[in-house]
């Protein structure tokens, strides 16, 4: 029977769906080889390096992907760069379809005065810094501020906001990287502030992350009944409001009137506040907002009125665009295709083909789509062989036996500490514990 040779660039979500959908592919009489390429030394992408440590739940899907990479035509390529140690060009030839699953790493910036003030980060560094990805582990966050200003009304504000209110004993107990829980035990921070530029109708949050809000131990959570209100009164009043937005809305009230637990650890939700200028002279002081109002059609409205909050820190969560891989066309921050296809034997998937929606489920029917494409278009098998010798030539691989070494490493390290693992975040230290000897 023909094997198609598949290689899927980038071993996050995106990636295994794919290799999933491919796998279940073959009982139409197909026979796939599915190697997965990762320029990182681990796999897992965002499962490891986005999903907040204290939602270690949803970190449960790596056992899906443990499934996955145990079938015997699935191979993993670690530490090998696609469009650097390895061009695109040199992949589709070899292969009959390429899948990048590049996800968006770039941060959106505010592009507003003083965005590059020191402490004015975007979550796309704080994110990984504190989730122990190796790029990221050297950058320069200061805490030794009682308030930070979280710039966004979406899921990825929240993660961080939580992050960096918590109690940091609570932290202890996850994955989170060592450098950052040592920070955020001597943390000052206790206000943590999220700011949305529209009302709360139009937040993007899911109920989920809101029920999440709910239990947060030790913290207050705020939001302002009067506002919350005010935007159910807009948002009954409008035909078009989905049922998802009133439930949100009214998960909002409810956390509104919670009784306080007069923590000194506080958590606000801020609406209608629209970034203006981060002010300091050399590190961030302050932050001015022009406030906005809703309009009676639903419009957004700039008002005269102002707010300014003193703070030490800013982190922008207004979302993600992809970077660039040479040869790839990007367009709007994602990789320019239409419906998956980019040319020729060459498709994307996940965040870098839709752009950064969805949560990591969302990314299994997206795969299936793809590889559905993939299935219609394929012609006859290539039979270029010496794609392994090629790969292995232009990088030290990290295979699958030298990633679950380095799995197996964390798991132990992180027992006797009460924690799921304990992560290795330096390059070389983990390209050395999955080296293959
Ligand atoms: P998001 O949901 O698109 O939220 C981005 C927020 O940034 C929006 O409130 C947006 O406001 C705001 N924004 C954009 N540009 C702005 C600007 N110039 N100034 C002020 N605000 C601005 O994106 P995300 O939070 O990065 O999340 C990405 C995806 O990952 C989402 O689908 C999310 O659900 C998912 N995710 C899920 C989880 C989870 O399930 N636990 C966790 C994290 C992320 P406007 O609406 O006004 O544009």
């Amino acid at each position: 029977m023909p094997v198609y040779k598949v290689v899927i660039i980038g071993a996050g979500p995106a990636g295994y769906f794919t290799a999933q959908a491919l796998q279940k592919a073959q009982i139409n009489g197909m026979k796939f080889q599915i190697d997965i390429l990762e320029r990182l030394p681990t796999p897992w992408g965002l499962v490891r390096s986005g999903v907040a440590p204290d939602h270690q739940k949803t970190k449960g899907v790596s056992k899906v992907f443990e499934k996955i990479a145990r079938e015997p035509n699935f191979r993993l390529f670690a530490n090998l760069e696609a469009g650097k140690d390895v061009s695109i060009r040199e992949l589709c030839e070899r292969y009959d379809a390429v899948v990048m699953a590049t996800g968006a790493s770039i941060g959106n910036r505010l592009r507003i005065p003083g965005e590059h003030l020191v402490n004015s980060l975007t979550a796309a560094e704080f994110v990984p810094w504190y989730n122990g990805h190796p790029d990221f582990t050297n950058v320069p966050i200061d805490l030794n501020h009682h308030t930070a200003v979280i710039i966004g009304a979406g899921n990825v504000a929240i993660d961080v906001a939580r992050t960096l209110v918590l109690d940091p004993r609570i932290l202890d107990q996850t994955d989170i990287a060592q450098h950052a829980l040592l920070q955020l035990q001597n943390s000052k921070i206790r206000h943590v502030i999220v700011c949305g530029r529209r009302g709360p109708e139009h937040a993007s949050f899911t109920m989920p992350e809101l029920r999440s809000l709910s239990n947060l131990e030790g913290v207050d959570v705020c939001f302002n009944l009067s506002e919350i209100e005010s935007a159910q009164k807009r948002a009954k009043a409008h035909s078009m409001t989905s049922k998802e937005t009133l439930s949100n809305l009214e998960a909002m009230r409810l956390l509104a009137i919670t009784e306080k637990k007069r923590s000194d650890r506080k958590l606000e939700i801020r609406f209608l506040t629209k970034p203006i200028e981060i002010k300091g002279k050399s590190k961030v002081e302050e932050l001015s907002f022009g406030i906005n109002q809703v309009d009676i059609n639903g419009e957004i409205l700039l008002s005269q009125e102002k707010l300014a909050i003193k703070c030490g820190l800013v982190i922008s969560a207004v979302g993600y665009g992809v970077g660039g891989i040479k040869s790839v066309p990007v367009e709007n921050g994602r990789i320019k295709n239409i419906r998956g296809k980019v040319r020729n034997n060459l498709y994307v998937v996940g965040w870098a083909k839709r752009g950064p929606v969805g949560v990591i489920g969302t990314n299994k029917s997206d795969a299936s789509d793809v590889v559905d494409l993939i299935l219609a278009e394929l012609k006859q098998p290539k039979s270029i062989s010496g794609i392994d010798d090629l790969l292995k030539s232009r990088s030290e691989i990290i295979d699958q036996g030298g990633w679950e070494k380095i799995n197996a490493m964390e798991i132990l390290s992180g027992k006797p500490l009460g924690k799921p693992r304990l992560k290795e975040v330096k390059w070389d230290r983990l390209i050395s514990l999955g080296r293959s000897i």
